[in-house]
């Protein structure tokens, strides 16, 4: 699956089928609260094309297997859902964890933390709740999968992946699309998307 080129009609996907997404150019032209269009607005108005192509399928609740370039704007494909998943859940700290996102060094989990606050008013609580029980765990996300599945990270992965239930949404995002189906069988990838997104040259 690619982005649909600018001018694609609403509606229309590329193979002639039809998605009531399909074609959408903006955030506010998304199925997402109020509350986070404000979020992010004025700062992000135009969907980039990872954005385009994976926000349609994500906010509909499927696993996502997401490959695009760094500097592609991986980081709102899944803060995004994450933080509409749990507020349309209304969740609140008594719920425990809700969403996981795991990224491979604590550098680039600042960062994505500080871009989801931009967006999510909803998760102040979030990163100091005093419940931290998993049993109730919506959506796991993977940033930098190819880099958290390499060799040294394999055993705290899998450490964490056995505490966390089988039933719930999983999205991975890479710079470089995870092949491998060892891996995808250990993360209970449910038939995902894979959302392939390079730079016109
Ligand atoms: P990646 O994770 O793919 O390397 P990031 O998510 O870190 O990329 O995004 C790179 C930069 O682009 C960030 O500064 C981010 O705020 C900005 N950005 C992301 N999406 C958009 C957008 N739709 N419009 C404008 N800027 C964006
Ligand atoms: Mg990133």
């Amino acid at each position: 699956i690619s982005a649909p080129p600018p001018d694609a009609p609403i509606g229309r996907t590329k193979d002639g089928g039809f998605s009531p997404y399909a074609g959408v150019r903006f955030f506010r032209q998304l199925p997402i609260s109020q509350r986070t269009k404000d979020g992010l607005a004025p700062k992000y108005v135009e969907m980039s094309d990872i954005q385009r192509a994976s926000l349609p399928h994500s906010l509909c609740g499927r696993d996502i297997l997401g490959a695009a370039k760094t500097g592609s704007g991986k980081t709102l494909a899944f803060v995004i859902p994450v933080i509409e998943k749990l507020y349309r859940a209304r969740w609140g700290p008594e719920d425990g964890v809700g969403g996981i996102i795991i990224s491979p060094t604590k550098e680039l989990a600042g960062q994505l933390f500080e871009e989801l606050k931009t967006v999510g008013r909803l998760l102040q609580h979030m990163d100091e709740t005093p419940n931290f029980e998993c049993s109730q765990l919506q959506i796991l996300v993977l940033d930098e999968a190819d880099r958290i599945l390499d060799a040294g990270f394999k055993t705290e992965l899998d450490a964490i992946i056995s505490q966390l239930p089988k039933r719930r949404q999983t999205l991975l995002f890479s710079a470089t699309q995870t092949k491998s189906v060892k891996d995808l069988a250990r993360l209970s990838l449910k038939d995902p998307e894979y959302i392939s997104v390079h730079a016109e040259s």
